[in-house]
């Protein structure tokens, strides 16, 4: 018995020593500088049209989201476009958005190069001729490996096609503001929490139709603070639709919880194509700990009120990100959170329902500078990075984005009534 507790007792201490929580130097795929958010140079991008071969074929870059930074060509019928990242070292999320036309039809080969990086996001086109709009995934690019591009053979007309990372449209900027005109329920607040480094408005919904002499919930989401990773905005955009739709299930929600949502943290990274950072060249979630940046710190003071409150406390946050995978990275389910692992809970639903996605679930100590672990450390708060895979299609995110807000609904329900209904 007495030896019995003896190798217990060594073994919950080298349990504990291995989940004691150290110096953060970057996940396994950060390149190695990335964890330092003071700011590094950022090389503008040239906004322009190129032209190459004859008869001539056109790339430009010239709108929101566009990235391309060079384009010629290679031989008779192959050009390609070069595509550098805003600065270096940085995460491989290669983004490449430009349109392409040419003076008269003619079949081409359109390599896809990036500096320092390997292909990622499939191509998708978009094609636009008067009224007329088309949009798909191009799925036979062919990656080479040795260099990291991919190649795909079209067709080019004097009508402009766009090619993209992912498909802009509802996902850009403008069409975040757009959306936050139209907003005209009453229980429904758009505020300004701060400023990007060039100037544009990092946007706060709150969603407030509380009622109830209680102590309310406060349900915290965000995205974009990595601009490509448009799966995963496309997931926060449903759930946050589920949470402002009119069923017995939302309204009940909207009576105990506010929701303070965030849906683009990076707008400067948005609008300029970057691959990752935002204009100071900065990856923002690695910043919640130092605030060097104000994208982070716009956030940090919007939210830093609610800690004195006695009339609201935070139950769960969720940023939006995406992946290789479907995966779920929440805190480990030993460190005690308040509600205590809700997300453990919401998981053994969701993934119950989506077989097909193959969610996954990885947990991860509380000491990295990103923001769920910033929502922890200040309101005691279970927390999640949810992360979805990058080629999820639009359909498929929007139906995980309404079921991931439903069932998370129904245990904040429960959770609310367990604290408030007690005595
Ligand atoms: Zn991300």
């Amino acid at each position: 018995m007495f030896r019995k507790k003896i190798i217990l007792f060594v073994v919950s201490l080298a349990f504990i020593s291995c989940k004691s929580p150290s110096e953060f130097t970057g996940y396994s795929y950060d390149p190695p500088g990335v964890t330092n958010t003071e700011g590094r140079k950022v090389t503008p991008q040239k906004r322009r049209i190129i032209g190459a071969g004859i008869p001539r074929v056109w790339v430009t870059n010239e709108f929101e989201g566009g990235r391309a930074s060079d384009f010629y060509q290679i031989n008779s019928n192959t050009y390609e476009v070069l595509i550098n990242a805003e600065n270096y070292p940085i995460n491989n999320s290669p983004w490449y958005a430009f349109s392409i036309w040419s003076d008269t039809l003619q079949a081409i080969n359109l390599r896809i190069r990036y500096t320092d990086g390997q292909h990622r996001y499939m191509p998708k086109i978009h094609h636009q001729k008067g009224l007329m709009a088309y949009s798909h995934v191009i799925t036979n690019a062919v990656f080479d490996s040795t260099d990291g591009t991919a190649t795909f053979g079209m067709y080019v007309d004097k009508t402009p096609s766009r090619i993209s990372g992912h498909l802009l449209e509802g996902t850009r900027y403008s069409d975040l503001e757009t959306q936050l005109a139209r907003y005209k329920k009453s229980f429904i607040n758009v505020a300004k929490a701060g400023e990007s480094n060039q100037g544009r408005t990092i946007y706060q919904i709150t969603v407030d139709a509380t009622d109830t002499p209680k102590e309310k919930g406060v349900l915290v989401l965000l995205s974009r603070q990595h601009p490509p990773e448009i799966s995963g905005y496309r997931t926060y955009q449903s759930f946050f639709e589920a949470i402002l739709a009119d069923t017995p299930l939302a309204r009940e929600f909207r009576k105990y919880f506010v929701v303070h949502a965030f849906p683009m943290v990076n707008p400067d990274g948005v609008v300029n194509g970057y691959w990752r950072h935002n204009a100071k060249g900065v990856d923002l979630n690695r910043d919640w700990k130092y605030f060097n940046q104000p994208e982070t710190r716009a956030i940090r003071d919007a939210l830093l009120p609610l800690v004195g409150d006695e009339t609201q406390r935070v139950y769960y946050a969720i940023d939006f990100h995406s992946t290789n995978e479907n995966i779920f990275y929440p805190i480990l389910e030993e460190i005690e959170t308040r509600p205590d692992n809700l997300t453990q809970r919401w998981m053994s639903v969701l993934f119950t329902e989506f077989p097909g996605l193959n969610f996954r679930s990885e947990e991860f100590e509380t000491n990295s500078p990103i923001s769920k672990n910033w929502i922890f450390n200040t309101f005691g708060a279970d927390a999640l990075t949810f992360e979805v895979h990058d080629e999820l299609s639009s359909n498929l995110t929007q139906k995980l984005g309404a079921r991931a807000a439903q069932s998370l609904m129904e245990l904040l329900i429960a959770e609310w009534k367990l604290t408030n209904e007690q005595e």
